[in-house]
């Protein structure tokens, strides 16, 4: 089977499954118990807080460990709703991810500002700029990579107009983190993680948040995390991901030239489908990601289907939106219509992704277009 829905999760590193088996061997205790063997959890806990918050740029107390970036995101909100004047808008970028949308929805209604975004699908800054010249939100989020095109987004920028202005900022940078350097993001007041996006094991992640002042628990009862998120830490899982992100980061300079191999695959997909259109193809993505709005189909379920049986796997969009009925957010805030939207492929590699395997993946593309396509 060749791979190309990395964007949805990832393979376990050999690192990680490495660092994995290792902390379960010898880190049995709870980090929470007062003997030498939880003290040995508690310091294997410490050690990786330092190592992500170097990575990050920020302080080792900023860093909480959480189940994932579900949880991390619905934990920022739920700070927000707790701590926020009764009265206080959010801003939100019309193509976050649901578990950042679903939680703003809930907790805020009326009071949610949806940012737009380009047809290219990035943030739209002048808006951002101009608005916050009239209003000032209590919390702007915007992700720093979307999954479902890769468009990379101008955090950095948005971060220094909410500080010019004394606003707090939260950047979900699940699918940057591991793909892109991630120094810098820790200068973000907060920002969510997902160890499965980098070659971590599923079910562990961590939000950064600011270390002074109080932020509200998501989950309660227990002391853990200096009590901002109760429940015992994954210490195998934290391990783990710190060994998959290291490796990550030290294969950086390697991943940047992949982005070539990606743009000889459109290009040719282009001249062998010239219906086809690239999402997002005039702005700067990550380079492991493509979407592509493929001829329309009688069906278009039968296009991952087909390229199933053919030993690709691809995706329609997001994990978590496929099988949907619906067609995809980041589309229609793009302004795709449902038609178009429902056209969408989305191809994402890794840094292990081979040339062949891309030639495979344009290969299975074209046989299936002249089956699925015709009559
Ligand atoms: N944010 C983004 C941008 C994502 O792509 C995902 C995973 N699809 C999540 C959040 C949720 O992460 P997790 O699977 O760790 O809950």
């Amino acid at each position: 089977m060749i791979y190309f829905d990395h964007n949805a999760t990832t393979p376990l590193h050999p690192a990680a499954r490495e660092a994995w088996l290792a902390a379960n061997e010898t880190l049995i205790g709870n980090p929470s118990s007062p003997h030498r063997v939880g003290a040995r959890a508690d310091a294997a806990l410490s050690a990786a807080r330092q190592k992500l918050a170097a990575i990050l740029g920020c302080d080792a107390l900023d860093i909480v460990w959480t189940s994932g970036a579900t949880e991390s995101n619905n934990a920022v909100l739920t700070h927000a709703a707790r701590t926020l004047a009764s009265d206080a808008e959010i801003w939100v970028s019309a193509i976050e991810h649901p578990s950042v949308l679903a939680p703003a929805r809930h907790h805020f209604g009326e009071r949610l500002r949806l940012m737009p975004v380009t047809r290219a699908g990035v943030l739209d800054l002048d808006w951002l700029e101009t608005e916050l010249k009239k209003r000032r939100p209590g919390l702007v989020a915007l992700m720093a990579a979307n999954n479902e095109t890769g468009a990379l987004q101008p955090w950095s920028e948005a971060l220094a107009l909410c500080r010019s202005r004394g606003v707090t900022f939260f950047c979900d940078a699940v699918q940057w983190i591991g793909k892109l350097p991630s120094r810098g993001l820790g200068a973000c007041d907060f920002i969510s993680g997902s160890a499965h996006k980098f070659g971590g094991p599923k079910g562990v992640g961590f939000l950064k948040c600011p270390a002074k002042g109080r932020v509200e628990p998501l989950l309660l009862g227990g002391p853990q995390e200096e009590g901002r998120r109760a429940g015992t830490e994954n210490v195998p899982g934290v391990l783990a991901m710190l060994a998959a992100l290291e490796a990550r980061e030290a294969a950086m300079t390697a991943m940047a030239p992949l982005e070539n191999r990606r743009s000889d695959f459109e290009r040719t997909l282009l001249a062998a489908l010239p219906s086809v259109e690239i999402v997002g193809a005039t702005v700067p993505r990550l380079w492991n990601t493509v979407m592509a709005l493929m001829p329309e189909a009688d069906c278009q379920q039968r296009w991952v289907v087909k390229l199933d049986k053919a030993g690709i796997a691809v995706s329609t969009g997001s994990a978590c939106a496929s099988g949907k009925e619906a067609p995809s957010h980041v589309l229609g805030a793009m302004g795709y219509s449902p038609a178009e939207a429902a056209r969408a492929l989305r191809f994402s590699s890794s840094p292990e992704t081979s040339a062949s395997d891309w030639d495979g993946l344009l290969g299975a593309l074209k046989r299936v277009a002249a089956d699925v396509t015709k009559g």
